[in-house]
């Protein structure tokens, strides 16, 4: 069901959602940080901080800025309207209003933003393999870089690609190495057990995995246990030529010690740890630490 935080008693505007009550702009914002809503229905005129500071706030935050808005308000004049539409309200509705009229309008709100979350995702999935994509993994490794440098707590990221797969191509055909990637794809994704671990597909066949808090010592762990669980697949391949199966290279970098680094550098150094697994024999794991700066 949908949650509604609603400013400044309108309780009897909704029956068919879940809605919370708050009695402040400061209190919505407190709310707001502890619990997703899907819509917040504010009043302008508001003890403390009005509803057009309560919706710049939402807006600069990132956690809440699609959440949409309606101003209910008995400012009517057109500037007051105008202005809560320049600062992105999504709606903007005068008292004494019709509750019907604000049900329609309150649905309709809530029709658009689950269709945003749904494209939200489709943009974030990869559409073969159905895993998180290039995308995606481009804005949370930014947002886990971002968290890395300001807490000084360590960040693994470990970029994998499959051994030979052109010529697994060549041998069984490019269907049958969509099917491999997509098995490929799910074993990582399964095998990466911590929550705020992720996969995703990096392009072609390679694919890359953030870990967040992770140190050098023990994104080796995860990458033995990515690199196995890829193994255990068993995928025949008998045109490989360092195993009869399928398996992966894997190349890792780590900050720790909260040094600073360009965002880039993380995935330009795991490129250079598979790149030299791939020179001295495929199916195995190289790690680079990111040297503390001077
Ligand atoms: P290496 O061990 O050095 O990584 O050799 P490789 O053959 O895996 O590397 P190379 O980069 O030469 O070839 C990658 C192959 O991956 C070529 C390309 O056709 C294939 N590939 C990339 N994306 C897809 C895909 O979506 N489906 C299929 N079936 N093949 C793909
Ligand atoms: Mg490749
Ligand atoms: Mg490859």
């Amino acid at each position: 069901m949908e949650q509604i935080l609603i400013l400044k008693g309108q309780q009897t505007l909704i029956n068919d959602h879940e809605v919370f009550l708050v009695e402040s702009g400061e209190q919505a914002l407190t709310f707001v940080k502890l619990t997703l809503v899907d819509l917040i229905i504010l009043d302008i005129v508001m003890p403390g901080i009005d509803g057009y500071e309560v919706l710049v706030r939402l807006k600069e935050t990132p956690a809440t800025q699609a959440i949409p808005v309606i101003f209910i308000s008995a400012n009517t004049s057109h500037d007051d309207e105008a202005k809560g539409f320049e600062l992105g309200a999504m709606d903007y509705i005068a008292k004494p209003f019709s509750t019907a009229i604000v049900r329609a309008r309150v649905r309709n709100q809530l029709l658009i933003k689950q269709k945003n979350d749904l494209l939200e995702v489709l943009a974030s999935i990869d559409g073969l393999t159905e895993i998180p994509n290039r995308r995606y993994l481009d804005e949370n490794l930014s947002r886990e870089w971002r968290r890395s440098q300001r807490t000084g707590t360590p960040l693994s990221v470990l970029l994998m690609d499959i051994d030979h797969f052109k010529r697994y191509n060549d041998c069984y055909g490019h269907r049958a190495g969509d099917d491999c990637l997509k098995r490929v794809a799910h074993a990582l994704v399964a095998a990466c057990e911590r929550g705020s671990d992720f996969v995703a597909r990096y392009g072609g066949e390679e694919f890359a995995a953030v870990l967040p808090n992770t140190n050098q010592q023990d994104a080796w762990q995860c990458a033995n246990k990515l690199r196995d669980a890829v193994n255990a697949l068993n995928i025949p391949h008998k045109a490989s030529l360092n195993a009869d199966h399928i398996t992966i290279s894997i190349g890792i970098a780590t900050t720790e010690f909260g040094q600073v680094y360009a965002e880039q550098t993380l995935l330009e150094e795991a490129d250079l740890g598979l790149y030299e697994a791939k020179d001295t024999g495929r199916d195995k794991i190289v790690a680079r630490v990111i040297a503390a700066s001077e």
